[in-house]
């Protein structure tokens, strides 16, 4: 086992972040109650590793399309707002109770690009974070999409969460970002496209053309995100000194493993530390 990931073992401060396709039965589209148990153990049991854990959880539309009936694709963005606003409720009352289950408060944090670019605002949410790590919570975030249309349309500001969870793992000052997606990690190419693709196993340097292979798509008709926004989210995270990981979301078990070094995914090394970067670059998101 590397060193790097043999340092995974010692991180203190850790942001998931799961997609709306790993909570989900693609049959139904409904939530997948036993992988979503399996989480909240996984980030239960880091907490009682002594980690301060903070999840990043996509959801709240698919949920409450589904509470709602809904079966046709959601194409209007204020009926996708209203069904997160649905959803989210009920996604956290899921969450509360299974994390209940092991005696673990968790709360609701929800997110925009605009609040983030407030200093008010930003100065405020970093207190909250830390107020509620302090009292041993685990936060769950969200974007919150019922008041920031730009944010859920297609052309996704955050892209499921990915670059949202970069962001809050910036704000925390965590030391590693897991990201829970649809694919394994880095390939040299798209794995759903062509078999020539090759696993990369760890990134020290986030060059310009491994940014090239990120494509806008990682075949799942749930959730926003594509490659390129999980290069966006690496480049944010690893700016600030976290380290990432992406690994795949079909297993939380992976989350544990991460945590104990093994070579689950990709790992992102964390480069330079830069307080100016991401909000930079959160700037220039459109
Ligand atoms: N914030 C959205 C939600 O929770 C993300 C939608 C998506 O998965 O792209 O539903």
């Amino acid at each position: 086992m590397d060193g790097s990931r043999q340092r995974l073992k010692d991180k203190k401060k850790i942001v998931v972040k799961i997609g709306s396709s790993s909570l989900h039965h693609p049959e139904t589209g409904k939530l997948d109650l036993r992988k979503m148990e399996v989480l909240v153990r996984q980030l239960c049991d880091l907490k009682n590793r002594g980690k301060d854990v903070i999840l990043v959880s996509s959801g709240a539309i698919m949920v409450g399309k589904n509470a709602l009936g809904i079966k046709k694709r959601l194409e209007d963005v204020n009926e996708k707002q209203a069904c997160a606003s649905v959803g989210q409720a009920r996604l956290m009352s899921i969450y509360q109770k299974l994390f209940s289950e092991y005696n673990q408060i968790c709360s609701q944090v929800l997110l925009t690009k605009n609040t983030m670019l407030d200093d008010l605002n930003r100065y405020n949410a970093v207190k909250t974070f830390r107020e509620l790590l302090e009292f041993g919570v685990v936060p769950i975030v969200n974007e919150n999409d019922t008041i920031a249309t730009y944010e859920i349309d297609s052309m996704s500001v955050f892209g499921d969460n990915d670059r949202l969870s970069a962001v809050v793992a910036a704000l925390v000052n965590a030391d590693l970002l897991i990201l829970m997606s649809d694919i394994d990690g880095l390939y040299t190419d798209d794995p759903h496209q062509t078999d020539d693709a090759v696993f990369i196993d760890c990134v020290e340097h986030l060059d310009r053309e491994l940014m090239q292979m990120g494509k806008s798509s990682t075949g799942s008709s749930v959730g926003t995100g594509g490659m390129a926004t999980k290069l966006s989210a690496a480049d944010i995270a690893i700016s600030s000194g976290c380290d990432m990981v992406i690994a795949n979301g079909n297993d939380f078990h992976n989350i544990g493993r991460i945590c104990d070094g093994e070579k689950v995914g990709t790992l992102f090394l964390a480069d330079r530390k830069d307080e100016f970067y991401v909000l930079n670059k959160l700037e220039h998101m459109v």
